[in-house]
């Protein structure tokens, strides 16, 4: 329950964000669909958007008739996609992807470079050399990192990341210092769900969840349109759900993790014996499981079954409208996914079926979601105050 008192200022901060998100979520809309939408006055809306027209970031598309009646011109708005531009970055294992995008999620300048994970604490220099390439004379008006492990969004720190090796890293404050830019830090797959949520498959929804199955497994749930976050930053960790009692030891050292049946790493290794390089073996495992080698396909479908356990769990948990899949093991196709969707629809509880969607940004989901966090963070931060 929010006890705090309400003042004029956050209403009106309020009341901006909410007209900024319906014209993010419809493309286009006048501003009399606005005010019948939010229920605010006609002057509050003409206020409001007139406010950021001279900002900027929405324009004036051509006047259309208003189809219900009298005539009467309605201008549509529509977020001016070059107002603005955000730098996206994600943090991977080993190779770290750097991005701009416009207000629209329009990618450019994408640029990817490996890095030694032993360097830890060089990361925060490693980064300002490269992001200071990119503040250009464009309108750069945020900087979003979308990193593996458990992230402090509030102090932009990373806790702790077992992948990485790496603990209590602080990233916001150094790079917001070099760079005089706001900085939002973000667990990757949290910022991945948000990715979706601003321009992907989760533009329209409200309640989602986005799983992505790479080396590790991660969930990014979206309630009420936002991030859910935890107590502890550590929600959405179905990777670390046990599927399996007495199972494999997982390196978080429990048993029977869903990561030991259905990551990347768990694939590969079953199929080769041996650790090996997870995205090329994955493209491997799929070309034998094509061939009619039955050892991979038996493989794939046991790490599909799994899958489905654990999503089920979380389908049960949060009730959400979609699963949103991403990452390399889902590239696997329908030999992962059928067997995936059988497990998993045979243990939901209050629906028969789930709406699962593949995402459309491949390997780009995890620049998708730190540009959204970045703009996130410019548009709407004031709204926590
Ligand atoms: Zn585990």
């Amino acid at each position: 329950m929010n006890l705090r008192g309400v003042n004029h200022q956050l209403v009106k901060i309020q009341n901006r964000n909410l007209i900024l998100k319906l014209i993010y979520e419809r493309g286009s809309i006048s501003r009399q669909e606005i005010s019948r939408i939010i229920g605010l006055t006609p002057a509050t809306v003409t206020n409001i958007t007139g406010e950021l027209l001279e900002e900027g970031f929405i324009v004036e598309l051509p006047s259309f008739e208003e189809r219900s009646g009298s005539g009467r011109k309605a201008i549509p708005l529509a977020i001016n996609p070059t107002s603005g531009y955000v730098i996206g970055v994600d943090v991977g294992p080993r190779i770290i992807r750097i991005a701009t995008s416009d207000l629209l999620g329009h990618l450019s300048n994408i640029d990817s470079f490996c890095y030694d994970p032993q360097d830890g604490e060089k990361l925060p220099d490693i980064l300002i050399e490269r992001l200071k390439v990119l503040k250009d004379d464009r309108n750069i008006i945020g900087i979003g990192i979308g990193i593996p492990g458990l992230v402090d969004s509030t102090s932009g720190e990373l806790k702790v990341s077992p992948n990485l090796g790496w603990r209590n890293l602080k990233l916001a404050d150094p790079i917001e210092d070099a760079l005089e830019l706001p900085v939002a830090v973000e667990n990757n797959v949290k910022a991945m769900a948000l990715g979706e949520k601003w321009f992907g498959k989760g533009k329209k929804s409200n309640n989602f969840v986005l799983v992505y199955v790479s080396l590790g497994i991660g969930a990014g749930i979206i309630m009420d349109g936002k991030i859910y976050r935890g107590a502890n930053n550590g929600a959405g960790e179905i990777g670390h759900t046990v599927v399996s009692e007495g199972g494999e030891v997982c390196n978080c050292g429990k048993r029977g993790c869903l990561e030991t049946f259905a990551s990347a790493r768990a694939i590969v290794k079953r199929f080769k014996g041996t650790p090996g390089d997870e995205d090329t073996d994955i493209n491997e495992i799929k070309i034998a499981v094509e061939k009619g080698d039955e050892k991979a396909r038996e493989i794939v479908e046991r790490a599909g079954h799994y899958l489905g356990v654990g999503i089920s769990n979380l389908v049960n948990m949060f009730d959400p409208e979609m699963i949103i899949l991403s990452g390399r093991v889902i590239r696997l196709g329908k030999v992962l996914l059928e067997p995936m969707r059988r497990s998993l629809e045979s243990r939901l509880f209050s629906t028969d079926r789930i709406r699962i969607e593949i995402s459309e940004f491949g390997k780009e989901i995890g620049l998708y979601g730190a540009s959204a966090l970045a703009l996130q963070r410019f548009f709407y931060e004031k709204e926590e105050l």
